[in-house]
């Protein structure tokens, strides 16, 4: 269908020949493969080689010209995981002159979004990998709007959660396989090629064992855009929340707390746990709230995002499923639960998510450590953690192992063995876990007033120095508050002084609530300091350092 509505709003003769006459025009940023996204004019795809094509013309521009680096190892990463070498983009260059031997071009005419898809069949992968980078990527080019086409080139089907890749624009999504029935050549009048990774934050363990990124950028603000968007996308209003924020009388908090629940995500084909109902049964009476319990098997997502967006905590193993924790109000609970002899530590897409910079979630971890209590899979398949197809040696080793060492990704069989255990969770250390966790559970309120704002530089930052006896002097710092002060209401205004001696490389700082100070221990005479003032709100919000001052004495 798409093909009729590409010729009926471009003039194909016009697009053919500003094709032949210019050629492909590309302009990318970042200065790394890893960093870059490009934007081209007049792209094209030809689906029996499998192959994007660059037209060279006169007027076609290629920036970054990298020449053969462009293969070392590839132009960029079409999906957000770092540097994965099944994810790499490249094109093969072409004269326009030769558009005269090649099968006539369909245009595209919608601005278009191509990418990989890193794992469609896990939602967390959904979620991470492609969701919120496609949203951010979206959200920094404006043309890409409600009504781009995004091409997923990764190759897979839909998959089960496709419906979500559908909230992203009001355009169908093409798969890479849907691209032949646009004809052998296809042109995309604008598009964009990769993706933003400035939200993930977790890497797979490719090259070291898993963990948070080294320099997450993404806080929970963007996140909790992110989600309310695509709730309003799938019609889902967050009653619980909006109550929470306008109501502050006694009786409507009252209200308010029978109201509330505590969602467990069940899994019901593996990783199970073994005695969910006598789990369901302990939270209620501890908490004495009620439990409701959701399965990716059983609602629909947005039946259960509609759920979770009003729970107080939420319960389950470790897993995919988890990923709907940024679906959760402000100030609710994240239980995840570990399978015996997997360490808590080692795994934390969640924990990461849930400890974000206002997130504000309070994440809580609880692991089976009672080898009775856990059923393991030895016979299944090895995706699904069976090991007999290992040497007898190797399975006597890992069955006799109490904690899987540490492994890069992705087909440890000894990690696969553990994560796919079922569990028979002992009620009592998880409800002891569970009351220890939640002691040190921080209030909202503090929260909320722990402002985000951080202070401007201070200004005007002087010192004066007198020299009072041959191994005495003084040296007297004065400065300005940070212009932004005079607009904000902050708890705690301090600043931080820093004092070198000139050619030490150590510094004294010190900590004060006033805007001038006189320091005469440890102050010579006839010596030249160095001296770096900065602004401090609420003890952690660190401003910039005005200039550094240059003080004789
Ligand atoms: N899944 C599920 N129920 C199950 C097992 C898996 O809904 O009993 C879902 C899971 O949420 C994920 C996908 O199936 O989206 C793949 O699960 P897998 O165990 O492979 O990955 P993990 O959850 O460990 O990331």
């Amino acid at each position: 269908q798409s093909q009729e509505v590409s010729q009926a709003r471009i003039d194909y003769h016009v697009a053919l020949q500003a094709l032949q006459e210019h050629g492909t025009r590309m302009v990318c940023t970042g200065k790394m493969h890893t960093d870059r996204i490009c934007r081209f004019d007049y792209l094209c795809y030809c689906s029996e080689a499998e192959e994007f094509v660059f037209f060279h013309s006169n007027s076609s521009v290629m920036l970054p010209n990298l020449g053969s680096r462009r293969f070392q190892p590839a132009l960029l990463d079409l999906s957000s995981v770092e540097d994965h070498n099944t994810q790499y983009f490249n094109f093969v260059e072409l004269p326009a002159a030769a558009l005269k031997f090649m099968p006539k071009p369909v245009f595209v005419p919608d601005i278009t979004l191509i990418l990989n898809r890193f794992n469609p069949d896990n939602l967390m992968h959904v979620f991470h990998d492609d969701l919120l980078p496609a949203y951010y990527t979206m959200k920094q080019y404006s043309d890409l709007d409600d009504e781009a086409r995004l091409v997923f080139m990764e190759g897979w089907g839909e998959g089960p959660h496709f419906d979500l890749y559908r909230l992203l624009s009001s355009k169908q999504p093409l798969l890479k396989e849907q691209l032949k029935n646009f004809g052998k050549l296809m042109c995309f009048t604008k598009s964009y090629v990769g993706l933003s990774k400035m939200t993930t934050w977790y890497q797979y363990g490719f090259v070291q064992p898993q963990g948070p990124k080294a320099n997450i950028l993404v806080s929970g603000n963007e996140i909790r855009q992110f989600a309310r968007a695509l709730m309003d996308k799938m019609n889902i209003t967050r009653v619980k929340e909006t109550e929470k924020e306008g109501g502050s009388a006694e009786d409507e908090k009252e209200k308010e707390k029978k109201d509330d629940y505590i969602v467990v995500f069940s899994r019901s084909t593996t990783r199970l746990i073994l005695n969910e109902a006598e789990l369901i049964m302990a939270l209620a009476q501890e908490f004495q709230m009620r439990v409701v319990t959701v399965s990716l098997e059983e609602q629909s997502f947005p039946s259960i995002v509609q759920v979770i967006s009003g729970a107080s905590m939420l319960v389950s193993m470790h897993g995919a499923q988890l990923i709907t924790s940024l679906f959760l109000p402000r100030g609710a609970a994240v239980v995840e639960l570990f399978p015996f002899a997997v360490n808590p530590e080692q795994y934390t897409p969640y924990k990461t998510l849930a400890s974000l910079p206002g997130m504000d979630l309070h994440y809580i971890s609880w692991r089976n450590t009672k080898e009775e209590n856990t059923v393991t899979h030895p016979d299944r398949s090895w995706e699904q953690g069976g090991i007999a197809h290992l040497d007898k040696e190797e399975q006597d080793r890992i069955q006799a192992s109490k904690e899987v060492p540490r492994h890069l990704c992705c087909r440890n069989p000894e990690w696969l063995f553990r994560i796919y255990q079922d569990t028979l969770v002992d009620i009592p250390s998880f409800l002891e876990v569970l009351k220890e966790g939640m002691k040190t559970k921080p209030s909202l309120k503090k929260a909320k007033v722990a402002s985000m704002v951080h202070p401007g530089r201070v200004r005007e930052p002087k010192c004066q120095t007198s020299v009072q006896t041959s191994n005495e002097a003084k040296l007297t710092v004065s400065w300005q508050i940070p212009w932004n002060l005079k607009f904000l209401k902050v708890r705690e205004v301090k600043y931080e002084v820093w004092i070198q001696e000139q050619g030490e490389n150590t510094y004294m700082p010190y900590i004060l609530p006033q805007q001038n100070y006189t320091f005469s221990e440890n102050i010579k005479p006839f010596t030249t300091y160095l001296v770096w003032v900065r602004c401090i709100f609420n003890k952690n919000l660190l401003g910039p350092f005005a200039d550094v001052l240059t003080c004789r004495t």
